[in-house]
Formats: structure tokens, sequence, C-alpha cells
């Protein structure tokens, strides 16, 4: 039998990292077997339902790499793929009657008064919570007809079979079994007639002719449930495989207090959509050898079931922004070039920084606007000049967004001094002397050349006596840059060309201190 996979969110708000991750896995899966990936928008709470939400899923896993071959998007042979519409369409009517009529389901008429009574009364005696029958499961067909006559509100349960033990093989757990005497009776159709996820994700599973359901494991506990429903029908249930849990580097759950967990936000952040995906596979799989840095084909080709793990997968940005920076600096310029113009394109970038919360250690959001607002204009008025400081801090920086940090002495007239390095460097007697006689040089240069500044630099240091470049490198570097840190210092001045250093050098020979 042929992998089928659905990928099956409840549009009730934002993308989140967890969501991604399954969708991530089912992508893989289905890619590596020849299968096919589904998209199914699972809608049918209407109180928890946001209308923007379904757009979010879907252009976030476009903007990812994540594709699917059937979905309310793409269309297909299972059409409609939204809960909502299917629940229209009558689908669902014929499977629950099904299940009244061979006695696998019934009509509850409890309140809600007596459903908070029965629970209160279940707390107080230390007992399981839930409905395990109140006085419908058993009631006597005649009392049903006449609260249905009366019109008294019902929701339609599962009768989960007692004194039976519940037997999943979960493929990354192993044997997990329940005595079907501690789990309750699900509502299957709830009273306003909408199915619940239990009823409409299972049906939907079956009719959708689903192999894999891979979900997260906070659904372990509802698995019997699952399995009592595929039996009642007589169907042969999918194989289960619940992921592990996401957690943020202090082994706590994954939440806001860890960064980010909106998916957008890392393409705002400046991620590259196929280093996350490489990222987020490996939170809580392993390829089974000590690979980390894989391409999509490579993860296809290793991605296997058996490789997730049951323990608490690692969210650590720190290795995200690591392989993020190994495919920077893996693309040619031009690519990166390319790369950085769409994602000042992405409206979403300017407005995640405009509206981000400056956080400890993380670089200020208003510089990061200011300095991303200024290399996009550095594009557009000097395409050459902005893409040989690209060029240069390649080998550097981490996201798409660092780029504009990073260039931001290219493009200021005046990049302002950090003053360790002026109180370091701009204190040395020869300095001063120095810059005069690179202003001089650099005034007669006729082309800007790495080899040219090299040699001035070099004939510098020799006949001041400097056996090290330290001395000479340094306050230059801090003289142009206002920084210790940067690109090379040949390189450097050479895409600064001699106007820009001898206006640089000029204004450092202000800040001098000896
Ligand atoms: N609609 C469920 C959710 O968003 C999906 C669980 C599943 O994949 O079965 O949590």
């Amino acid at each position: 039998m042929s992998v089928r996979v659905r990928f099956a969110p409840s549009p009730t708000g934002l993308l989140h990292v967890g969501a991604l991750r399954t969708a991530v896995y089912d992508f893989l899966f289905a890619k590596k077997n020849g299968g096919v990936n589904i998209l199914r928008i699972e809608d049918t709470d209407r109180t928890r339902y946001n209308p923007e939400s379904e757009q979010e899923f879907i252009d976030t896993l476009g903007w990812v790499g994540v594709t699917f071959d059937e979905g309310p998007h793409v269309g297909g042979p299972h059409a409609p793929y939204r809960q909502s519409e299917r629940k229209e369409a009558g689908i669902y009517t014929p499977y629950v009657n099904q299940l009244l009529e061979s006695g696998h389901a019934y009509k509850a008429f409890e309140t809600t008064d007596e459903l908070a009574e029965m629970r209160q009364f279940q707390e107080i005696n230390k007992t399981a919570t839930g409905y395990f029958g109140g006085a419908w499961r058993d009631a006597d067909p005649a009392k049903v007809a006449a609260a249905e006559a009366e019109g008294k509100p019902f929701v339609i349960r599962l009768k989960i079979p007692r004194n039976e033990t519940i037997v999943m093989q979960d493929m990354i757990r192993g044997r997990i079994e329940w005595d079907s005497n501690t789990v309750d009776d699900p509502v299957l159709i709830k009273a306003d007639g909408m199915p619940t996820y239990h009823f409409a994700a299972m049906v939907d599973d079956h009719l959708m002719e689903i192999t894999h359901v891979l979900r997260g494991e906070e659904w372990i506990s509802s698995t019997p449930k699952h399995l009592c429903l595929f039996a009642a029908f007589g169907w042969e249930p999918p194989v289960f495989v619940q992921c592990p849990v996401i957690v943020g580097t202090d082994g706590k759950k994954l939440s806001k207090r860890h960064g980010a967990t909106r998916v957008l936000d890392y393409a705002a952040q400046g991620s590259l959509k196929d280093p996350l995906k490489n990222f987020i596979a490996l939170i809580g799989w392993s390829p089974g050898d000590d690979r980390e840095i894989m391409a999509e084909a490579e993860l296809i080709d290793a991605f296997n079931l058996g490789g997730i793990q049951p323990s608490p997968g690692r969210f650590d940005k720190d290795k995200l922004n690591w392989i993020n920076g190994a495919a920077i600096r893996a693309l040619s310029t031009a690519e990166l070039v390319a790369e950085i113009k769409a994602f000042l394109q992405y409206p979403y970038t300017f407005e995640y920084w405009s509206t981000v919360e400056a956080e400890a250690n993380e670089p200020d959001p208003k510089v990061v606007l200011a300095d991303l607002r200024r290399l996009q204009a550095a594009l557009v008025t000097d395409e050459h000049y902005a893409t040989e400081a690209i060029r240069l801090e390649q080998e550097r920086v981490q996201t798409l967004a660092g780029f504009g940090s990073a260039c931001a002495f290219f493009f200021e007239e005046e990049p302002p001094f950090d003053q360790k390095a002026v109180d370091k460097w701009f204190a040395e007697a020869h300095v001063g002397t120095m810059l005069i006689e690179f202003i001089g040089h650099l005034s007669a240069m006729p082309t800007a050349s790495v080899e040219g500044m090299e040699a001035m630099v070099r004939g510098y240091a020799e006949r001041a006596g400097f056996e090290k470049l330290g001395p000479v490198v340094h306050p230059t570097r801090v003289a142009l840059t206002g920084k210790t840190v940067g690109p090379g210092l040949f390189e450097l001045m050479a895409v600064l060309g001699p106007d820009r250093c001898i206006r640089r050098m000029n204004r450092a020979k202000a800040h001098l201190k000896a």
C-alpha cells in the first residue's frame, strides 16, 4: 500500500514550531516513500476558529517548502479538505448513523449542569473523571425516543467496550496498553451537530486512506478512543506515530519565553527555508549518524520513522543560527544578494522588526530595523557597493537580518566609534602620522585594488619598524569602521575605495588620543 499522510491543523491561530515539525515529518516521509501528502483543515471547533489562520498555514508552509499533493488550496480526489465543508456535504452523517444502528454509539442528554455535577462527584471520590455511561449509555430506547421527542439537546458518544485491553503498537514507543474501563466515552457529535476531532479526524483518515498518522504526543491518551472507533467500524487503523514534545534548552516545554514560536518570525529574523527545515527535522529525529547539516534531498533520503526519538526534542536557537550561517556561506554572493532582496521585500520582515519587543541578549529591534532600511536603500542606490559589502560580511553573518547591522558601517558616512576601540588603539603614538601617510598614498591611487592596499599597509609597517601587522591593522580598521572586528583589512579598504577611506581617516584624526 502506498504511503498517504496528512497534516491536519486546526485553524485557531498562528503556525508554531511544533506543528511545523509534524508537517516537515509528513512531507519527508511522503517524499521518501513516493507517497501522497495531504493538507486537511480541521475547523469543526467553531468557537476557536480563526479565519486568518488557514492562510497563515498555507503561506508559511509554502515559504518553508513543505508541499502538498492534496488539500484545500490544490484540490484532490477527496475534496473538500475542510472539515466544516465535509460536514455541510453530509459526509459524516451516514457514519454516525451506522454507529448508532450497530449500538457502538448512543445519544446522551445530560445538561451542562449535570455533567459538572458528575465531574465534581468524581473529583470528590477521587475516581477517574470523564463520562463512563451516565444515565444514557444503556438507556431504554423508549426513554431516548421520549427525550428526543421533547426536543432535549443531546450529544452522540462512542460506547467504549468495557473489560477489554486496548493495545497500540506505537512506532516510536512500542507497545502501549490501556484497560478499557479507564477510557471514557468520547463525544463524537456535539449538541450543535458538529463532529468532534475524535470523530471527524478518524472518519477522514479512513476515507482519505491515510496509512500513517503523525501527530504530537499529546494525542497518545486519546489513541485508545480512536482505536475503538476504528474497531467499531471494522476498519483497519492507520499506524500512529506520536512525535515527542519540543522543549527549550532549559528542558521546559517550548514557549514564548524561549524566543519566537511562530514560524514566520524565523523568516523575519532571516532564516533561510532549507536550513530551517533541516533544523526542525533534527528536533527529535536523527538520521542515525552524526550528520547535522543536510540538504532537502539528503533529509528525504535519510528520513525514517524509526529515527524519531521518544525523548523530548530540544529547540536550540544557536544550532539553527549555526546551520543557517553555514547555508549562507554555501551560497554564491549573487544568490545571497537575491535572498536578501527577497527577504527585504517580504512585508512581514519590517512588520516583525517594528513590533517585536526588545529582549536581553538579542539585538535591539529598533537598530535592526534602521540597519535593514539602510541596507535596502543601499541595494537600490548603489547595488554594486552593497553587494561588495554583503560579500565581505558573508563569512561571519548567521541570519539575513544580521546583514543590516553587519554592513551598516559601509553605508554610514560617519559610523559611530566603539569607545573601547578608540581608547585602546587611538592612544598609540604612531597612529596620527600613519593615517597622514595613508591619506597621501590613497590620494595618489588610481584604482582601488586589494593588492594595492596590502602593499601600502605592509610598506608602512616595514618602514615604521613593526614586525607584526596588528598595531597597523587595528587602528586603521577602527578609523574606517569604528570597530575592532570586521572583514580582512585589505579587502575592506578596496571595497570602501580611496575616497571613502580618506574621508574616514580624516575624521578619525580628530579622535586621536596621542
Ligand atoms: N487538528 C489536530 C490539531 O491541530 C490534529 C491532530 C492530528 O494530526 O490528528 O491538533
